[in-house]
């Protein structure tokens, strides 16, 4: 049993010493002590279905054995020297990944590999690159995208919550998202013309001198709560943006190891071929990693000066990303993921039919998104709705996350080894708390 300081002694010490800059979900916020696979326990030996995993993160089940033997025995050996030293992991990593990019049409394959992290250094990276590679400034991202909280990546992240005003970068623009449940231009998919994928054109044109530098994009929006483009919608992006002389790169912090189900990489689902592929969080299991892997010519840009990461690439990190990945093939992890997130998905459609309160669900694999709204006409979002949600199934053993620009959608990505009992649980759940939250909100 748990045998640490008390709940109430941690919360004291977090409002005496850490920023109070650093949330907590949960109007009582919870403390989590343990970890295992799909389950969390906090101190008082309750347990819980993980649905939100650390964030998108946990991708193959916490402390996984394999994952955790190859950290231990890494940690135990060598724990860092940074990268101006050879160590045979940083190698075999980077081969582990160039060994899952798909083919590039254009002969020159993504193979070189950049480590970091966290997802937002690898998105600074990936935009570094692009200027530097194109000699353009004006990067274009996507309404209601998030991307980090650095200088250029908060620029880029696009949601007003998550903006403080003293960090906007120059050069940074955002066309519309393939967002159908709010069409910015109130149309209907097929009728629309993809009118969203071909705002860009208009940004680029208005906005910028015509010239840019990359456009970074979510394949499947993340904290943007699940949305799911048109097929059709990166195509019409991706050529627009070539055709302005900007690369194209792929976040695929949380759509990627094989979370959206059919396919390792969420930019796979579209049928398009990016320049650079962003990655963190499910790629190492918990461990702090970030990557950026691009081709040969574009990787050239890095050595035009020194930029070093005292931390890229360190033994335990790359221990703990071989491992995940070997963990994703050998355990069919990414079928699970689609299998299993089928089948939520299914119960959440059912779920809809039932109860007013959801106005969209929507997602891929086992990233989902059930977007919650008082009026199904006006969708007006129910932001109290989502949070006494939230509440209700954390106390009976569920833990989700919430997200959108109104905090208004639940978040369904639990790791991946998740089970269709689990699945069974926590639709039972969200009815009964879905039920409950309806009847508050009517009295
Ligand atoms: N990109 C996406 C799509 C993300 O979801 C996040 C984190 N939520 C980031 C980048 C930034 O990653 P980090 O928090 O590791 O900097």
């Amino acid at each position: 049993a748990y045998q640490g300081p008390s709940r109430d002694q941690v919360l004291a010490m977090r409002h005496q010493y850490v920023n109070p800059g650093v949330l907590t979900y949960y109007r009582d916020p919870l403390m989590i002590v343990e970890g295992n696979m799909q389950y969390l326990w906090d101190e008082t030996g309750k347990r819980y279905l993980d649905g939100f995993a650390g964030i998108v993160t946990v991708s193959v089940g916490h402390c996984h054995p394999h994952v955790a033997a190859a950290v231990k025995a890494q940690a135990g050996t060598l724990q860092h020297t940074t990268t101006i030293y050879l160590h045979p992991t940083i190698a075999q990593f980077a081969a582990k990944l160039a060994s899952k990019m798909p083919e590039n049409p254009n002969g020159d394959p993504l193979d070189k590999t950049y480590f970091t992290n966290s997802g937002s250094e690898a998105n600074e990276v990936a935009v570094l690159m692009s200027r530097e590679f194109t000699g353009n400034q004006d990067v274009v991202g996507l309404r209601n995208g998030y991307h980090g909280g650095t200088s250029v990546t908060m620029g880029l992240t696009s949601h007003g919550t998550w903006k403080f005003p003293t960090n906007q970068t120059a050069a940074i623009t955002h066309s519309h998202a393939g967002y159908c449940y709010r069409c910015p231009y109130d149309l209907e998919y097929p009728s629309c013309g993809l009118k969203c994928a071909h705002d860009i054109k208009n940004v680029i044109e208005y906005q910028t001198n015509g010239q840019i530098a990359c456009f970074i994009g979510e394949p499947v929006q993340g904290v943007g709560g699940a949305v799911v483009p048109p097929p059709e919608y990166f195509q019409i992006v991706y050529d627009i943006v070539r055709q302005h002389g900007g690369l194209c790169i792929a976040d695929e912090v949380q759509g990627g190891f094989g979370r959206t189900g059919k396919h390792y990489w969420s930019h796979q689902n579209w049928g398009v071929q990016p320049d650079i592929v962003t990655m963190a969080k499910g790629i190492g299991n918990g461990a702090p990693l970030g990557a950026v892997t691009t081709t040969t010519d574009v990787s050239q840009t890095m050595t035009n000066r020194i930029h070093f990461n005292t931390y890229g690439g360190n033994p335990v990190s790359m221990a703990s990303g071989l491992a995940t990945m070997e963990v994703i093939d050998a355990e069919g992890i990414q079928e699970n993921a689609d299998v299993v997130g089928g089948l939520l998905k299914d119960g959440l459609l059912d779920l809809q039919s039932k109860h007013e309160l959801i106005g969209d669900v929507r997602g891929l694999g086992l990233m989902l998104g059930v977007e919650l709204v008082t009026d199904r006409v006006s969708k007006e979002p129910a932001k109290t709705a989502a949070a006494d949600l939230m509440e209700l199934t954390k106390e009976r053993g569920l833990i989700l996350g919430k997200g959108g620009l109104h905090g208004n959608t639940l978040r369904i990505k639990p790791p991946m080894c998740i089970t269709k009992d689990d699945a069974q649980f926590m639709l039972a759940t969200l009815d009964e708390c879905l039920e409950i939250v309806s009847k508050n909100a009517s009295n």
